[in-house]
């Protein structure tokens, strides 16, 4: 797929024309609701008002993006490729919020990392892969699967293979409520949950193990579907994304491979504790998620 991509590449990237409003978005006022006063609009939405309001961490809007991703070009990119799967640290752009409510144009940012040669083309290279391939696979696959949101288009294989050990003793099961407030016993899924429930955002690599985890917890892999999907989508900034629809599948099996036998899994991809632990600093992540909400808190 990759060559077939970086093939259309020129053809795409390429400066976006600015085009003059008509009428100002803001203006367009239905039913009387002033988007000017959005507090006022929001008290009127019916909304699931158990969500904290995460805007001590991130605040909205394509300046603040563009402030973002500035910094992010000039002090982190150059280390992008050997860090961006240590949580411990915070080495990446956290541009999917931005991109998920369209306040950041893909294309911009990936003309905008280029300029950062000095950041080394490796950096680069890799940053664009998870902007312009693990993207727009998403997308692709959102676009193109029919009930993307249902356990039913993760692939045949999977779906045998996670069947045939659907009745696997599971060592733990966990509740819905449970797994939302971060009660189980392995303290570095609950630092995750923490992250995501105080934050709205955690660290690529931990959301792989947060899933995996859910499939593992859940007495049923449609279960762990539904589950996954639905905390996944009522916490995150990004969530509700095209993302959001495949990367859970992912944990599931779509866009993998089957690895080896074991319980639960079968043939879907694992990951434990003992792989935090050898990989990356999982004891600093803890502790930097504990730092983040303490001060939250404060
Ligand atoms: C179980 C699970 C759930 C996820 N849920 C979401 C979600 O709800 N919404 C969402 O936007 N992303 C989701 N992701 C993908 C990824 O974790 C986030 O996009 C990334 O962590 C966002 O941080 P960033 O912008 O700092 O990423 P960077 O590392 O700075 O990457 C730059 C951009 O590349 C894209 N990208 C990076 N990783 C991936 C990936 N694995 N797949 C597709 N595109 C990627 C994103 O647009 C991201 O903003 C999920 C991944 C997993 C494993």
């Amino acid at each position: 797929m990759r060559p077939k991509l970086t093939r259309l590449w020129p053809n795409y990237l390429q400066d976006v024309a600015v085009v003059a409003l008509n009428k100002k978005s803001i203006d367009i006022a239905p039913g009387g609701l002033n988007w000017r006063e959005p507090h006022w609009v929001a008290a009127k939405l019916k909304l699931d008002r158990s969500v904290p309001a995460v805007s001590e961490h991130f605040r909205g809007g394509t300046a603040e993006a563009q402030k973002a991703f500035t910094q992010f070009c000039a002090d982190l990119l150059r280390d992008y490729k050997d860090t961006r799967n240590q949580p411990q640290t915070d080495n990446v752009s956290q541009m999917s919020k931005y991109l998920h409510f369209g306040q950041i144009s893909p294309v911009w940012l990936a003309l905008e990392v280029r300029k950062y040669a000095r950041a080394g083309a490796t950096n680069i290279e890799s940053f664009v892969d998870e902007l312009l391939v693990r993207r727009e696979l998403s997308m692709n696959w959102v676009e193109f699967t029919d009930h993307y949101e249902s356990y039913e288009s993760m692939p045949e294989w999977s779906r045998k293979t996670l069947a045939e050990h659907a009745r696997d003793t599971r060592p733990y099961l966990y509740s819905r409520a449970q797994l939302e407030n971060a009660k189980t016993h392995d303290p570095y899924w609950n630092a995750a949950m923490n992250e995501m429930r105080f934050t709205g955002y955690m660290h690529n690599h931990m959301r792989m193990y947060w899933g995996k985890k859910i499939l593992e917890w859940t007495s049923s892999p449609e279960e762990g579907h539904a589950t996954a999907l639905a905390i996944n989508n009522k916490f995150f900034l990004d969530g509700r994304d095209a993302n959001s629809f495949a990367n859970i599948a992912w944990v599931f099996g779509q866009h993998d491979r089957p690895w080896f036998e074991r319980p639960i899994f079968r043939k879907v991809r694992y990951m434990n504790a003992a792989g935090l632990e050898r990989k990356c600093d999982i004891k600093g992540y803890v502790a930097k998620v504990n730092a983040r909400i303490a001060q939250y808190r404060a």
